[in-house]
């Protein structure tokens, strides 16, 4: 096992007071496939009132299930305490967690036999009593026990099997995958929080469209987001080579993998379309409006999954402007006006958005459509160097020129008008300044506002 040192000399901590120190969970998996890991879960047969003592910087994050989060020269650990879980009756979390001397005990109630592996760091062994090892060889992921029990004790676990499955690009082997559909009631009251952990986690995978894909044929989908099963099997127009439902997957795996905001944006970009489909007069199926059904859906459901709501603000912002078409012929006006109505901070975003959207519609696309994508990034970037205003308040007069200038009393009236001189000012930039703008705002008032 290739440990690092911080972890020994943790675990050293531990030793000194004669207490027990294991790395488990995701570092020894990581460890064991040759992959680094950020934090560290260590078990311990020492309670958690007997950690906090132990170190300057503990936050007691869990101190009821026996875990304490602890900052040790610049790695964070979790420190948790040998525990069996005492009946989960409701299948959301243990009644009660009993704590155990025995790290035996405490490996068997984990749910994987990957997760189950410790490494001793004290006497330097390894424990892998669920031939965790062998799994991960095989690149199994596979219940401890009779999986039907464990998934039925706690009804996250389904979900869990697919995020590891998408995270480690692991198969669920086949007795686990069979118990996923007789836990769905359990996972349906598990707790909007844990669901979304999952979810991110799945995100953040190298192909989220494979713990997706997991989830729909396990019937989790349906429980979990059930909007996005609304589109299975629905064709698109002429550009599209798949349904609805496979265009979201394809485009959330083409979504840059370190944003979890263009992720969740591709994914549910086209959530609506099913619920706007009509027909052309040709027969064609056509989604007229769906990005802003799009967009209410995704906050509905961004919404119940318990997402920061600075998170819900981005990604509904992208997916009611998803619908941009760049072409060669824009003006340098339509691009300013692009600009200004999605707003210069998400345009990279949004055109990130597009890329994975073009690529998710047709595999052979990828090479041939983000040539436009690029053309209209260069455009956009000239547009931007030339230090144009893109909102009201880079405009050369202020409200309070509007009023004292020309009279207006302050009110909505004030707003439309600057309103109205950013329209002039994207239009044709050389009008900001601040005579020709006021000069502008009076002709306004003359002939469209009916006077100050
Ligand atoms: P990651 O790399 O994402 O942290 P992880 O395997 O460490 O993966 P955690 O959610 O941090 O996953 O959990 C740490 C360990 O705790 C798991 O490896 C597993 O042994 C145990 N565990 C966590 N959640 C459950 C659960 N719902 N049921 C049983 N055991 C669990
Ligand atoms: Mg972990």
């Amino acid at each position: 096992m290739r440990v690092p040192r911080v972890a020994y000399d943790f675990a050293d901590v531990f030793k000194k007071h004669g207490f027990q120190c294991h790395l488990v969970g995701g570092a020894v998996r990581d460890i064991l496939m040759g992959r680094l890991h950020a934090d560290y879960d260590v078990a311990t047969d020492a309670l958690p009132t007997q950690v906090v003592p132990l170190f300057p910087r503990v936050i007691p994050t869990g101190i009821k299930h026996g875990t304490v989060t602890v900052h040790f020269h610049g790695t964070t650990f979790e420190v948790t305490t040998f525990r069996t879980d005492a009946d989960y009756s409701d299948g959301r979390r243990p009644d009660a967690v009993v704590f155990t001397p025995s790290l035996e005990a405490d490996l068997a109630r984990r749910d994987f036999t990957i997760n189950a592996i410790a490494f001793d760091l004290v006497a330097r062994s390894m424990h892998d009593p669920h031939e965790g090892r062998a799994d991960i060889e095989r690149r199994i992921i596979r219940a401890i026990g009779d999986p039907s029990a464990r998934f039925r004790e706690d009804g996250l676990r389904p979900l869990r099997a697919c995020r590891f499955a998408a995270q480690l690009g692991f198969r669920v082997e086949e007795e686990t995958r069979k118990a996923i559909p007789g836990a769905l009631d359990i996972l349906a009251k598990v707790s909007a929080e844990r669901v979304r952990d999952e979810l991110l986690k799945i995100l953040a995978s190298p192909v989220p469209s494979e713990g997706l894909l997991l989830m729909k044929e396990t019937g989790i989908l349906g429980i979990v987001l059930p909007e996005l099963l609304e589109g299975v099997g629905m064709k698109q127009g002429r550009y599209h080579c798949h349904d609805v439902f496979t265009h979201s997957l394809a485009a959330c795996d083409a979504a840059p993998r370190e944003s979890l905001i263009l992720r969740l944006a591709a994914l549910l970009h086209d959530v609506g379309k099913p619920r706007t489909l009509a027909a052309a007069p040709d027969g064609r199926p056509t989604f007229y409006g769906h990005e802003s059904v799009s967009a209410d859906m995704t906050r509905e459901i961004l919404l119940r999954l318990k997402l920061p709501n600075i998170v819900i603000k981005d990604v509904v912002h992208l997916v009611t402007h998803h619908m941009f078409n760049y072409q060669e012929e824009w003006s340098d006006a339509a691009v300013r006006r692009l600009i200004a109505r999605v707003g210069e901070p998400s345009i990279d975003a949004l055109m990130a958005l597009r890329r994975a959207d073009q690529i998710g519609m047709c595999p052979e696309n990828a090479a041939h459509f983000p040539e436009g994508l690029a053309q209209f990034a260069q455009r956009v970037k000239e547009v931007k160097d030339a230090g144009r205003a893109f909102t009201v308040s880079k405009l050369a007069v202020d409200g309070s020129d509007i009023i004292r200038s020309l009279g207006v009393a302050p009110g909505p009236k004030v707003g439309i008008i600057l309103k109205e001189l950013l329209q002039s000012v994207l239009e044709d930039p050389s009008l900001n300044e601040r005579e020709k703008l006021l000069q502008i705002a009076a002709g306004l008032l003359r002939e469209r506002l009916g006077g100050p």
